[in-house]
């Protein structure tokens, strides 16, 4: 199989690519790109009807030299050991490049969450967090939403852990309803981060989101919040596609009514006037800016040739192929990565985390203007890194600088040479 079918190998060649610029042995790098842990259970639940059932979960705790590990819990049918190890070093890097005092994790559970039903799902998930309980904490390893997990997720994790431990530990799961310890902002902030990194790119073109047009794959929680907020902004979205199509209108689509209209129809296909297109023809349509946000690996090289935006911001977490960026980049193609365009969301699970040990709740504006800062000087500080150390990607100029600080924890933590 190539490279770009295996995530943990494309995780590891974007680090080899990296480290080129860093001040680090060849035979070091090792320490960059192989988990500390991997944990593997089997968890039994009896179904509704009294039978047993048995699922496969997985735990990576890839590296904590920044603080407890954190990362979300994806439950799908696809989910697999090499992906949760990408998933989840991909975590350490966006937590660094964010300068949150975070390592990274990932967790995730082989099943398709739609053949259980909801007291199924709560079995399911109060087994991993009994399972994995010793290796929980809101000091040693948080986890958090990813695919098919939420609030409810969340919720049934922590009463889980205090359960078990006779306590009250709000902080040892972000991505909690309101009510249960969660923060404000947090549903936005993922699509929030990556408005942000859409008009700090911009600015520093000396061009405006104003007028200019725009296309999202994946109208979920990150899509529908980016392209609303970019609406907000003056921005014109011509095209938004979900798992079933794409629609496309040149005049301009209202976001928030899109919403609407995918809240009562379960798809965006069949909104107003909209031309139904496919995701592919979304991926190259002829925009100022595309925003993909849905799964990961939707443009490899062969579609990169065809990609007619001038810029593109990662909402999901690897949507481009390793082949795909080269191409990109030899397109002059700006792409703002991962790890720090959809950096929101950790972002803003820190900011619970903090309120949660604090036992205090901040205001949506004060998560928000906080939020605006951390994106910001991140973006600042990948632009600098670039300039200055002639380095063309903005991916591999953030992965610099997550690199550096995880090296420069390690070293002080006396687990590795001293450089420098
Ligand atoms: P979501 O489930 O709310 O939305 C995903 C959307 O993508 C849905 O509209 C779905 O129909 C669509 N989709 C799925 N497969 C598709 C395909 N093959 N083609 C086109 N559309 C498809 O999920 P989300 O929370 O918005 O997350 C989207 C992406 O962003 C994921 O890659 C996730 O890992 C990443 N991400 C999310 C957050 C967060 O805070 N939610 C944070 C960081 C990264």
């Amino acid at each position: 199989m190539p490279p770009d079918d295996h995530p943990f190998e494309s995780l590891r060649e974007q680090l080899d690519t990296a480290a080129r610029y860093v001040d680090i042995e060849s035979d070091e790098r090792a320490m960059l790109k192989y988990p500390e842990r991997m944990h593997e259970a089997t968890l039994t639940l009896e179904l509704d009807d009294g039978s047993l059932d048995q699922v496969r979960a997985y735990r990576v705790q890839f590296n904590g030299a920044r603080g407890p590990y954190k990362g979300g819990i994806r439950y799908h049918p696809a989910v697999d050991p090499d992906e949760v190890r990408a998933l989840a070093g991909l975590m350490v890097y966006k937590c660094a490049v964010v300068d949150l005092p975070f390592g990274g994790a990932k967790g995730g559970v082989v099943f398709d969450p739609q053949d259980y039903s909801e007291r199924e799902l709560e079995r399911i998930t109060r087994a991993y967090a009994t399972e994995f309980r010793p290796l929980l904490g809101a000091d040693r390893d948080i986890p958090a939403p990813d695919i098919n997990t939420g609030q409810r997720e969340m919720n049934w994790i922590k009463d889980t852990y205090e359960c078990l431990e006779n306590t009250t530990a709000p902080g040892v799961v972000t991505g909690k309803a309101i009510e249960s310890g969660g923060s404000e902002g947090r549903v936005e902030a993922t699509g929030r981060s990556v408005t942000i990194a859409a008009r700090e790119l911009f600015d520093r073109f000396d061009r405006s989101l104003e007028g200019a047009t725009v296309a999202v794959q994946g109208f979920g929680n990150v899509g529908s919040v980016a392209a609303t907020l970019l609406d907000d902004l003056g921005a014109t979205v011509v095209t938004v596609s979900d798992s079933t199509g794409a629609i496309f209108d040149p005049t301009g689509i209202d976001p928030a009514d899109v919403d609407r209209f995918k809240a009562e129809t379960g798809t965006v296909v069949g909104y107003g006037d909209a031309d139904e297109r496919t995701n592919t023809e979304l991926l190259t349509a002829d925009v100022d800016l595309l925003i993909p946000a849905a799964v990961g690996n939707v443009i490899d090289d062969e579609l990169a040739s065809d990609v007619q935006a001038d810029v593109i911001v990662e909402g999901a977490n690897g949507p481009l192929t390793p082949a795909a960026d080269d191409v990109l980049d030899d397109r002059d193609v700006v792409v703002v990565p991962d790890i720090l365009a959809n950096a929101g969301g950790v972002t803003v699970s820190y900011f619970e985390w903090v309120q949660n040990r604090q036992r205090f709740s901040w205001s949506e504006d004060r998560i928000n203007d906080a939020l605006e800062t951390t994106i910001t000087d991140a973006f600042d500080e990948m632009i600098r890194v670039s300039e200055d150390r002639e380095i063309p990607s903005l991916r591999t100029a953030a992965f610099v600088i997550a690199i550096e600080r995880v090296l420069t924890a390690m070293e002080q933590a006396g687990k590795r040479a001293k450089h420098g």
